[in-house]
């Protein structure tokens, strides 16, 4: 699978300097952080080798620099809540390479922890720059990558950097990350469903084709719904669809037939008319809505959530499952009149992992549902920190800053058998 820094003796750590590449790339409003879970979701690998008399160097990125030093992106505000997080002072170095950077993590003492400047400044960390690599691996004895949010990328501080540090570990949320979205899901107790939603189906086309022969049950909502319902000659008005992929979503429909897995769309959906709500409205106690069948949106109207049945439908499928993997809302769940969908997908997953289930939710927009929602990540068995990382892991593609680590093995994205007689045929048998 993957080395961890648990697989470490202690005497690898104790004294030595650990550079940890982590996922700081928090939102900021004027300066200030917004969400600080990426922060948080951090601090068991930073702990662990504080514990262990590390001298710890962070390294992270924020925002999209460009190579360049922008003021308003340095990482201060994130050395600030780090160190309110772990009730101790953070060193915040001002650059991430230089001699003298060098001499002062050498006089860092055991379970100090500093973090480097913003590593987007400098034009070799998204070239993957050999040279720039090797400049960071002089600050540091050995390497942890914990960001699982930037594993997806080969970067000097994702990959490069581990060709000049050994060991170079996995830390406790890059192995968690891997744990639920691989063996987890490899190896699913059953009923597995997966529920995909969102704006687009070209988004998500690798990883429905990866799913539909692991799963036992695919409901798609949110408006890429639109496309699978018009290449089943339905009539959805002037909702969102992508006409190029048509054949996309006949493919995926074929191929669902030939492993037994069913797949679920909407019913019936919550309707708007067609005009820009999002131009016109900015309140959505304005908005209008009416519910239509999902094959049958007259030419002036817009699918925007799933409606009443639907909703019923697709809770029960979730009720009846053991695994549940959620990517993607339902509908445009930002306008509270079009939430619905969503809020009642993410409670009935808050219920099934209250009973035992588990629910893994797959990173981006339907993060940002739940935090809609107030739901809290206890709530569900896992809530991925990785959007992109999340998608392209789904997918089964390698991703660099894992594949770079000692002791990596791609057994985690290998396919579980689906057992026969499968969900799939009980909930036909079921519904007819
Ligand atoms: P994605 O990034 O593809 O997961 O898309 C997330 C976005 O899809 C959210 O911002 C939703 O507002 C939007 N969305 C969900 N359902 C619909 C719909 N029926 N029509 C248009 N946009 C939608």
């Amino acid at each position: 699978m993957v080395k961890t820094i648990k697989d470490l003796d202690k005497k690898e750590l104790g004294s030595k300097r650990v550079l940890v590449r982590v996922d700081f790339n928090v939102p900021l409003r004027d300066g200030v952080i917004t969400d600080d879970s990426r922060i948080v979701a951090a601090l068991p690998s930073i702990k662990y080798l504080m514990a262990n008399n590390a001298k710890i160097i962070l390294v992270s990125h924020l925002g999209r620099p460009k190579g360049q030093v922008v003021e308003a992106l340095r990482l201060n505000p994130v050395a600030t809540r780090l160190s309110e997080l772990l009730g101790k002072a953070v060193i915040k170095f001002d650059t991430a390479t230089g001699a003298e950077l060098v001499a002062k993590t050498k006089a860092m003492k055991d379970a100090d922890v500093a973090l480097l400047e913003n590593i987007r400044f400098y034009p070799g960390e998204e070239a993957n720059d050999v040279d720039f690599a090797k400049e960071l691996s002089e600050l540091a004895d050995l390497y942890v990558n914990d960001a699982f949010g930037a594993a997806h990328r080969a970067h000097a501080s994702t990959q490069a950097v581990s060709s000049y540090l050994s060991p170079a570990v996995a830390g406790l949320l890059m192995h968690k990350e891997v744990e639920m979205l691989g063996s987890k899901l490899n190896h699913p107790e059953r009923p597995f469903t997966a529920i995909i939603g969102g704006a687009k189906v070209s988004s998500k086309i690798s990883v429905l084709k990866k799913l539909v022969p692991k799963v036992d049950t695919i409901i798609i909502g949110g408006g890429m719904a639109f496309t699978f319902l018009k290449a089943q000659g339905g009539q959805i008005g002037q909702s969102i669809c992508e006409d190029d992929h048509l054949d996309t979503a006949r493919e995926i429909l074929s191929l669902a037939d030939q492993f037994n897995t069913a797949i679920i769309l909407p019913t019936d959906n919550k309707t708007t008319s067609n005009e820009n709500i999002f131009e016109k409205h900015q309140t959505s106690d304005k908005i209008e809505t009416e519910t239509c069948a999902s094959n049958q949106i007259p030419q002036d109207r817009q699918g925007m959530d799933i409606g009443p049945e639907s909703v019923k439908q697709f809770v029960k499928i979730i009720t009846q499952s053991k695994t549940i993997l959620w990517n993607g809302p339902m509908g445009v769940f930002e306008y509270d009149v079009l939430e619905n969908g969503t809020k009642a997908v993410a409670l009935a997953l808050v219920e099934l992992t209250s009973k035992g289930g588990t629910t893994i939710v797959g990173g981006g927009d339907s993060v940002a549902a739940l935090e809609k929602f107030g739901i809290s990540k206890n709530q569900l068995t896992h809530i991925s920190t990785g959007g992109g990382a999340s998608l392209e892991f789904l997918e089964g593609k390698t991703l660099p800053g894992l594949a770079c680590l000692d002791g990596y093995s791609s057994s985690t994205t290998e396919e579980a058998e689906k057992p026969h007689p499968s969900f799939a045929e009980e909930l036909k048998k079921a519904s007819v």
